[in-house]
């Protein structure tokens, strides 16, 4: 069994777009200079078609995001003024998920290098998500004939989109474990929720998630899993109010993936969020999940 990587297509964005772009420029970089990817496993994907994204959202929403008919207010909630090149980027990310999805569903380990945008709801755009990929991701799983997906969320904020998009379709077992106090305000019910206080340590954050892990996989017994790793976590995180070390990091994304190889499924990983100051931080972290992904699968 090997192991496929995905890649996000570079598409260029205007300057006054805030949110961070670097880190997956600087990710791809690093992966390829410590050839912990190999140049052969590296995917550019296309632009996803409109069908696997309709499953997950609204038409209307979806015409406004096309025609760029967003509201003031709309603008401000996506974080992002609206372009062409915004909406052909977050196209290109869905289909990245999508193929690591169908790339997990054959037993094997696929990770986005960008992704994880679990803040899109499934009629608005919200904290700098348009589209939601895992939501997408699940639902092309089960039209492929799939029965049971799990989405595993540990970025520190909660998965309020995905839990949104999903509801209680009892063919998905949404997982949130984030900051009890961090955004956003309001969390629509996952199919299970784990709020932590602000200041958990890499010991409690541990021993919560191997528990909910084992009682999952024995409940749900999934088919493939979504993983979305943010690495907000860290306590050197500036929106993460949690105190995890980069080695906890690296050992939530181990009990992770190995809870997956070990129930003999598959896994696709999108990265998530990482606001460290120290932008090495981030991509080191983020460079952890692929390091780790290698291992587990090897
Ligand atoms: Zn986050």
């Amino acid at each position: 069994m090997h192991t496929a990587y995905h890649s996000i297509y570079k598409h260029p964005l205007p300057e006054n777009h805030r949110f961070p772009m670097a880190k997956y420029e600087l990710l791809a970089g690093q992966l390829k200079m410590e050839g912990i990817v190999e140049d052969e496993r590296w995917i550019q994907p296309g632009s996803i078609e409109h069908d696997s994204i309709r499953r997950a959202h609204s038409k209307s929403y979806l015409e406004t995001l096309e025609n760029g008919t967003w509201s003031k207010q709309e603008e401000r909630r996506s974080g992002f003024p609206w372009s062409p090149e915004l909406i052909a980027r977050e196209k290109t990310i869905m289909e990245g998920t999508r193929l690591c999805g169908r790339r997990a569903a054959q037993g094997d380990v696929a990770l986005n290098i960008a992704g994880g945008t679990h803040h899109a709801c499934k009629a608005h755009a919200e904290g700098f998500c348009l589209l939601n990929d895992l939501a997408i991701s699940a639902y092309d799983l089960l039209s492929a004939g799939l029965e049971r997906i799990l989405i595993v969320d540990l970025d520190v904020h909660h998965g309020n989109g995905t839990a949104d998009i999903v509801g209680t379709d009892p063919r998905i077992f949404t997982f949130s474990m984030h900051g009890a106090k961090n955004y956003p305000q309001t969390k629509p019910p996952s199919t299970l929720d784990i709020a932590l206080p602000d200041g958990t340590g890499d010991a409690e954050y541990l021993r919560l998630l191997e528990g909910a892990l084992d009682s999952i996989f024995t409940s749900f017994d999934p088919q493939v899993a979504l993983y979305q790793c943010g690495v907000d976590v860290l306590a050197s995180d500036k929106l993460g109010r949690l105190s995890m070390s980069i080695n906890g990091c690296a050992q939530r994304d181990r009990l992770v993936l190995s809870a997956c190889k070990q129930s003999d499924i598959g896994v696709a990983c999108a990265m998530g969020g990482g606001y460290s100051q120290d932008i090495s931080t981030i991509v080191k972290a983020h460079a952890n999940t692929f390091r780790i992904a290698r291992d587990v699968w090897t």
